[in-house]
């Protein structure tokens, strides 16, 4: 990596990988968004652009600064173009073959002092550093959903990770304006390791008809003042992200407290994977938002 970052790439321009070629443009940084799909890609800059929109008008940044942040990033099909990257942020699907395929492809083209980094939720960092060419320069920086929203960055180091690269990525991440906790490499390090069994015991409520949908939600929300109950939160995240972080936790801790609820397992088979499809424990077709048990 060159001791100063410029330019950061983004691969996968998902949810995530929107928010984050936001956050870094926001701060100054050129962005080269990568994604396989087009659609994905015409997405996400609609994505970027609106929420740039809107943080004009809530006062938070000026028109100069949208415009601006917005040519600062170039969306590509084009892995080639992240040659050009001193920092690459891969946030492609949570999928350890996608990921292990991506830096096979990738790295090749890259400076050998770039840093790479993944934004997964759950796969171990050390094992993903093992499938790239830099173990030393790679590290886990993980967002939050939304990106531009959520203050905090988990900072999960490999085994082989160089302590310059912890610190330049602790300079990147404090110069988009979040804080920093560190978290060691174990399946789904800390928000996640938390956040997900809260989610998935709240699936197993409703599986075993202890609660409604909204009952769940409600009490939650009111009851223990969550700003969003667990099953809207499960929809926001993606019921495919929310089980494969659980069967990460469940067999790398190998402990059944961590067994995938089977209506979670139900849900992701029907492809009702929350919001980004349409449905999920909410049906999110209509006007409002109507529970689906
Ligand atoms: P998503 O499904 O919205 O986006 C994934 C993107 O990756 C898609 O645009 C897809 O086209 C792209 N992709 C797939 N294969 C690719 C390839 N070979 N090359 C380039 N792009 C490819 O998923 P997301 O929610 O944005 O999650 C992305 C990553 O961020 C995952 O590792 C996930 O665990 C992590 N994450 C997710 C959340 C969350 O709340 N959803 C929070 C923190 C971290």
């Amino acid at each position: 990596m060159a001791d100063e970052i410029r330019t950061v790439g983004v691969v996968g321009a998902g949810q995530m990988g929107a928010g984050i070629a936001h956050v870094c443009a926001l701060a100054g940084y050129n962005v080269i968004l990568y994604d396989i799909a087009e659609d994905r890609l015409k997405a996400a800059l609609a994505t970027v652009e609106g929420n740039l929109a809107r943080q004009v008008s809530s006062g938070k940044i000026d028109d100069e600064e949208r415009k601006r942040s917005l040519s600062r990033i170039t969306a590509t099909r084009g892995l080639e173009k992240l040659a050009a990257a001193d920092l690459v942020v891969e946030s492609a699907t949570e999928d350890e073959t996608v990921k292990r395929k991506i830096y096979a492809e990738l790295c090749p083209i890259l400076d050998p002092e770039t840093l790479l980094a993944t934004n997964t939720s759950s796969i171990s960092i050390t094992r993903l550093a093992s499938a790239t060419d830099r173990p030393e320069r790679f590290m886990g920086i993980h967002f939050m959903n939304p990106v531009p929203v959520m203050e905090l960055v988990e900072l999960v180091r490999g085994i082989a990770t160089e302590d310059s690269t912890f610190s330049k990525a602790k300079v990147f991440v404090a110069s988009l304006g979040k804080t920093i906790a560190v978290a060691e490499d174990f399946p789904a390090f800390m928000v996640n390791r938390i956040l997900m069994p809260m989610i998935n015991e709240a699936i197993y409520t409703l599986y075993e008809g202890v609660g409604t949908v909204d009952a769940i939600d409600t009490a939650m929300r009111l009851g223990a003042h969550h700003p969003m109950g667990p099953l809207q939160l499960a929809d926001f995240v993606g019921l495919d992200t929310c089980l494969s972080i659980m069967q990460m936790l469940y067999e790398g801790l190998a402990d059944s407290k961590y067994r995938p609820c089977p209506l979670l397992v139900k849900y992701v088979e029907a492809g009702w994977l929350g919001r980004k499809t349409g449905r999920g424990f909410y049906d999110y077709r209509g006007d409002t938002p109507v529970p689906t048990r």
